[in-house]
């Protein structure tokens, strides 16, 4: 498209180091002859990254891009944030592994600022090697405390692909035909899409009829993200935590949040998800953001919960590994130093602002919505039926690649981008964001 009006990047004092290894090209076809078929790339000529610094990525030709996808929300702090390239660094001169049968301060430091981070009695800390294998330990954890087997999770999630939590998973994108093990899938109260728009109390009687109706009356658990992330940035409805949160705990059940994407102050308003709708869950689930990029992630539970762990042994080979743990620590120490949670606060409400004007221009955009620097925009056909506009979301990404800027898509149907950049995404980078595709729109 024109040069003339195309918005140019911000200005970005940082060379990429020339890069000499194999092409785009080279690596698809090993992808293909050794990888798993179901690994796909997201763009019709697949992008060769190389090197990363803050928010910005690079491909083989040096072309730099706007990262607003982050690695799919796991790039926290930043790509190579020096200081915690420094903790990885000067750990892994020292230590890279002996297994948590041995001490090591590096898991104990971890666990201890993490725990400071939580509310209530939710103080003891188990790490795990991703959000997925988090899922899983929360949900045997629910089981073996409750003494119960139901699961309630809501329609829209995605909580996991292992054969476990794919269950949990409520995207049809996503799943098998493979036995779910007594999982009830509630309706979404989703805003936008649901049938009784912000109305907590009517989504939350669905999760009272499946208990009332489809279970013995006593469940395991309930798991939700508060603002879904694969799903498509679907914020729940304000005040539904609450009242399924005592459903469930009447009902015999656990409470888990999966904050594998809202954790870690990227809503801007709280540290964590579950605070936006003001409760505190018996579970949390972690992963992604908690590494910078580094796989880890964590569930933290209460003295009482943990207690039922502790009558088998509870371990992983790799959770807790000396590297993954000083890394943590830097990304909680970098977060909290460079005062991340009120940055996202921020620029995700001047980020917001400016989609908000753009939507008034642009007929496509049928909703924008979230928090912080968790956003999503919501693309259609018809304002009024709300009919999802898959192929014009499909040109607008790739003409957001050409302009410089990598965004996310998702959602059942495809039809939402996902705007969840580093942390230290600037209002100058939100910017160029909203200018590039405000001239995309424009050209389809
Ligand atoms: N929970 C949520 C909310 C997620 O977004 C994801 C991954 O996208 C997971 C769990 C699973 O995490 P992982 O891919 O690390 O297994």
């Amino acid at each position: 498209f024109s040069s003339i009006s195309a918005p140019k990047l911000p200005g970005f004092d940082y060379e990429p180091r020339p890069y000499r290894g194999p092409s785009a090209e080279q690596i698809l076809e090993k992808r293909k002859r050794f990888l798993g078929p179901s690994l796909f790339h997201y763009y019709q000529k697949p992008l060769n990254i190389v090197e990363g610094k803050m928010q910005y990525l690079f491909d083989e030709n040096g072309k730099r891009y706007l990262d607003a996808f982050a690695g799919i929300v796991t790039v926290s702090c930043g790509h190579c944030h020096p200081e915690i390239v420094k903790a990885i660094t000067e750990q892994n001169n020292l230590l890279q592994h002996a297994t948590t049968i041995y001490l090591h301060h590096a898991i104990a430091d971890f666990a201890e600022e993490l725990a400071s981070k939580m509310p209530g009695n939710l103080k003891v800390v188990y790490f795990v090697n991703s959000g997925s294998e988090a899922n899983e330990l929360a949900m045997l954890m629910a089981r073996l405390y409750s003494g119960n087997l139901g699961m309630i999770a809501l329609r829209n999630a995605y909580h996991g692909g292992t054969s476990g939590t794919i269950g949990l998973t409520a995207l049809s994108t996503w799943k098998y035909s493979i036995p779910q093990g007594e999982i009830h899938h509630v309706v979404n109260p989703d805003p936008y899409r649901g049938g009784f728009g912000s109305d907590a109390h009517h989504y939350a009687k669905d999760v009272q009829d499946h208990i009332s109706y489809g279970t013995p009356g006593k469940v395991a658990g309930f798991i939700a993200e508060t603002i879904q992330g694969v799903g498509g940035a679907v914020e729940l409805a304000p005040g539904y935590l609450k009242l399924v949160y005592d459903i469930v705990r009447k009902a015999g059940g656990v409470c888990i949040a999966d904050e594998v994407q809202t954790g870690f102050g990227r809503t801007g308003s709280h540290y964590w998800g579950f605070e936006t709708q003001g409760v505190i869950p018996d579970i949390v689930t972690m992963a992604k953001g908690i590494g910078n990029g580094l796989p880890l992630g964590a569930v933290v539970t209460t003295p009482e919960i943990a207690n039922v762990m502790a009558q088998k042994i509870q371990f992983n080979t790799f959770g807790g590994n000396p590297v993954c743990s000083a890394g943590g620590l830097a990304v909680l120490r970098v977060l909290d130093k460079e005062k991340r949670q009120t940055h996202c606060s921020d620029v995700g409400s001047h980020l917001i602002g400016r989609l908000k004007d753009l939507q008034q221009r642009h007929e496509i955009i049928g909703d924008v919505r979230g928090r912080g620097l968790m956003v999503g925009i919501e693309l259609v056909t018809d304002r009024k039926e709300k009919t999802p506009a898959k192929a014009e979301t499909a040109v607008l990404f790739e003409k957001m690649r050409e302009l410089g800027v990598l965004v996310g898509k998702g959602g059942l149907h495809g039809n939402v981008f996902r705007i969840k950049p580093p942390m230290c995404f600037t209002r100058n980078d939100a910017d160029f964001l909203v200018d590039a595709l405000d001239y995309a729109m424009s050209k389809i």
